[in-house]
């Protein structure tokens, strides 16, 4: 018997929603999710491990697998590249897994352009100052970065009507059951 094909899910969302700490929370309770590992040219903060977090790489090595064709998709988000390497997602997903991309909206626009199947997911956050705070909190940027990537977010939040689901990050536990219904409709 030919085994099923997995199903793409696109993750975006401002930076602070809480895409990061939904994720986990969902692939801890769930084998047949594959994470797919971002390539970024940003610095990994403490405790992030090259080929867990992020595939750390330079500008120069980012830029070569650009023109090598290796993306899925690729951004520039405050002053850094992220991309989805494309080879392991197809490997996942002909294996029966559903893979996740957690990535910024201009990414998630060419994947949604490139594979219309995709499921597209906007995680948002319950208020503008909620996002703030939660940013904040999580001390991992300096005020100037902070400011860059609230900017990006009022941006991003134009296009919730792109996506298939927004789903508003308000409490952890309803947010993550809300995220496994939207996975159990492509699973019945
Ligand atoms: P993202 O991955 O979208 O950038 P994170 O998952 O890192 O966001 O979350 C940003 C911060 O907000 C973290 O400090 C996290 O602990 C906190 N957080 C996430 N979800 C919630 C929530 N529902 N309520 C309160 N704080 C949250
Ligand atoms: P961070 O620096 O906080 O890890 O990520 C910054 C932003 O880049 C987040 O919005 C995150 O979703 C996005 N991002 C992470 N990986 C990728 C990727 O592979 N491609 C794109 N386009 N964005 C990504």
């Amino acid at each position: 018997m030919k085994m099923r094909k997995g199903t793409l899910y696109v993750f975006t969302g401002p930076s602070g929603a809480g895409k990061g700490t939904l994720l986990s929370r969902l692939m801890a309770a769930d084998d047949r999710l594959f994470f797919s590992i971002s390539a970024t040219t940003r610095a990994p903060r403490p405790g992030e491990v090259d080929g867990v977090q992020y595939y750390f790489l330079s500008k120069a090595d980012f830029e070569k697998k650009i023109a090598q064709n290796a993306f899925l998709e690729h951004a520039k988000y405050v002053d850094n590249y992220y991309g989805t390497l494309e080879a392991p997602v197809n490997e996942k997903l002909d294996a029966g897994y559903d893979v996740i991309l957690e990535i910024e909206v201009q990414g998630a626009m060419q994947v949604h352009e490139k594979r219309p199947d995709a499921v597209m997911v906007f995680i948002a956050p319950p208020s503008f100052e909620e996002l703030a705070h939660r940013l904040r909190g999580r001390g991992t940027e300096d005020e100037e970065k902070v400011c860059r990537r609230l900017e990006t977010a009022q941006r991003e939040m134009q296009y919730t009507d792109r996506f298939d689901h927004v789903v508003v990050n308000d409490e952890i536990d309803r947010a993550v059951r809300e995220l496994q219904g939207i996975l159990a409709e492509r699973r019945t």
